[in-house]
């Protein structure tokens, strides 16, 4: 069988009930490592049926500026688990990130890695470490709705959702319950984005509650990251959005010694890939050497997902015992540790001679005793009151005195909507700021109804006292350059306070 570039051994099952799996060679070394890990996968006896399919470099060239055709998103949509090798993006603009339309495309909502030490085989400072990170992929920052709102200020959305939020820690909970973990923490920055970072937390409270067995608890972000680095042993599964998942996830393949050996699964509730970690390493493209552990430890990854739990053990025990053994290509041979340096080929010739061996000294892998399945319920959205109380416009302004744009804003007539604050990159400027606050061309301006007593509130009001404030500042010649409505649900506030206010 070939994919049109490589030959290569499939791994292809006997009886009818073999799992489809849409298999992409990849670019660089991404057909060397593809072909050394589909010979154990065959030797191994997984039930599955690869179907080859081109994406990256390839089809990057031909013109589509994804990086995949629509023969590849066919086979896809056939077979729903992909098994995916590293792949080169052409440099240069107008090609779009792959792995991001494909996460984003097929709702590959959970980003699983597992980082586990190998010492003393693999060096590294935490012998003990053995965590597995659970990162939100769909949403946060990497929404990618940026804007330049001024000469001066640029802005990018944080969007999280409750349904987001609610599949990644449910499936965090789960992924424990599944694999005998004993611990899920959550990492957040809620000291400071209440509302955003702050649905995370809360969803993760509401649903650790629905698994007492299972040890939990919240941690900030920065003191997270700095204790994974310097005790990475204190965790478990840990769960997070985004971003914050993306740098911790490197940081903890990284003191693991392991990034090259290290897979990783993206999850969606109909469709599944697995990949290494790492790139195509073109440097050491073609010559035989590449390690091809990431993409084997994915591999073994994909298999307990599709419920193959025993021959994923039985891969994983004889790679375990290939390293213990000492076979080891050029990027991980230690003088004094390793035996025998080896290409891509005989590493997974090595790995197949052991299958059916474990580990001496090595964990052994127990993915058979955890249930492969995992299933999320749809979300239910619970129906809430909302009521406008408020509107936040935000002005292109080159002054540099708060209590002019400020008083000038409140001689605005035409509106029931009054000036409650300005404030400045979040910093509430006017009334009562301070002299020494630094402004931009950005100015962040609070209008609310006003009681009888000309106090501020945040009472309900109709939009179209939106429009026709809008409409008073447009005519008074203010550059209105956004409006963001304040609402309230079921009576509790759905936005921040200024600094200050
Ligand atoms: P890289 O991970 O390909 O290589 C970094 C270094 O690690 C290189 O020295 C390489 O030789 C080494 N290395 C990587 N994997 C190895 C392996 N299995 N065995 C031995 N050594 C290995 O990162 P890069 O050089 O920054 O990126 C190269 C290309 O890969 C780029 O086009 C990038 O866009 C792409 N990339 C793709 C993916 C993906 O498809 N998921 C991920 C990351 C980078």
């Amino acid at each position: 069988m070939s994919n049109g570039t490589v030959e290569h051994q499939a791994s292809t099952s006997n009886t009818d009930t073999a799992v489809r799996i849409a298999v992409a060679m990849g670019d660089g070394i991404g057909p060397e490592i593809m072909e050394a890990t589909l010979k154990v996968l065959d030797a191994a006896g997984a039930n599955i049926q690869p179907e080859f399919m081109d994406v990256g470099e390839k089809v990057y060239l031909s013109g589509e500026t994804a990086g995949i055709n629509q023969a590849s998103w066919d086979t896809i949509n056939r077979c729903k688990i992909i098994l995916k090798a590293p792949i080169t993006t052409p440099q240069g603009k107008g090609y779009k990130s792959l792995n991001v339309t494909m996460r984003k495309s097929l709702g590959l909502y959970a980003n699983i890695r597992p980082v586990m030490a190998l010492h003393p085989y693999i060096k590294t400072n935490f012998p003990e470490m053995d965590v597995v990170i659970v990162r939100e992929n769909e949403e946060d920052l990497y929404a990618g709705i940026e804007h330049r709102q001024t000469q001066d200020v640029y802005q990018c959305l944080k969007l999280i959702t409750r349904p987001g939020c609610e599949k990644i820690v449910r499936y965090a909970f789960e992924y424990a319950k599944a694999y005998g973990r004993k611990k899920v923490t959550c990492m957040v920055k809620d000291n400071i984005m209440k509302i955003t970072d702050g649905l995370f937390h809360q969803v993760f409270d509401e649903i650790a509650k629905e698994y007492p067995e299972i040890e939990s608890d919240t941690q900030i972000i920065d003191i997270a990251s700095a204790r994974l680095a310097a005790r990475p042993g204190d965790y478990d599964v840990v769960v997070t959005s985004n971003l914050y998942g993306d740098i911790i996830s490197d940081i903890a393949a990284e003191i693991a010694g392991s990034v090259g050996m290290a897979g990783s699964a993206n999850i969606g509730r109909n469709v599944a890939m697995f990949e290494a970690i790492h790139g195509s390493a073109p440097d050491i493209s073609g010559k035989g050497i590449a390690n091809p552990s990431g993409l084997l430890n994915a591999a073994v990854m994909m298999l307990a997902h599709i419920g193959q739990n025993e021959t994923a053990d039985k891969i994983k025990n004889a790679w375990l015992r290939t390293l213990e053994d000492g076979f080891h290509t050029a990027d991980i041979y230690q003088e004094g540790i390793s035996a025998q340096k080896v290409g891509t080929q005989e590493f997974a010739e090595a790995v197949i001679a052991r299958l059916g061996q474990s580990p001496e000294k090595l964990s052994v892998s127990t993915l058979s005793k955890g249930s492969g399945t995992i299933t999320i319920p749809h979300y239910e959205r619970q129906e809430q009151k909302k009521d406008l109380v408020g509107v936040d416009v935000f002005i292109d302004w080159k002054g540099n005195d708060p209590n002019e744009i400020g008083n000038n804003l409140r001689a605005v007539t035409g509106s029931t909507l009054k000036l409650k604050m300005i404030t400045n990159r979040g910093v509430k400027v006017f009334p009562h700021g301070m002299k020494e606050t630094y402004c931009t061309d950005h100015w962040r301006c609070r209008f609310v109804p006003f009681n009888d007593a000309n106090e501020p509130v945040y009472e309900e009001v109709d939009y179209a006292q939106v429009l026709a404030l809008i409409s008073a500042l447009h005519n008074e010649g203010f550059d209105v350059i956004k409006t963001e409505n304040l609402y309230e649900f079921d009576s509790k506030r759905g936005f921040s306070l200024g600094q200050g206010e």
